[in-house]
């Protein structure tokens, strides 16, 4: 079962930015601040490397 598209609240565990990314991303998501990778895509849905705060249904 596919777990329904939706965005996650994350923080930044380098530089405490907070920002919010799609669960589901296609592309690579870095950092706005810093540039870290907070999110690489697997197959459909994105593999979080960094802190979640908060999923936003
Ligand atoms: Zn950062």
């Amino acid at each position: 079962m596919e777990p329904k598209s939706r965005f996650l609240k994350v923080k930044c565990t380098d530089c405490e930015n907070e920002q919010v990314i799609f669960g589901c991303a296609s592309n690579t998501v870095s950092c706005l601040v810093c540039g870290r990778t907070l999110a690489e895509p697997a197959g459909g849905k994105a593999i979080i490397k960094t802190q979640i705060i908060e999923v936003l249904e």
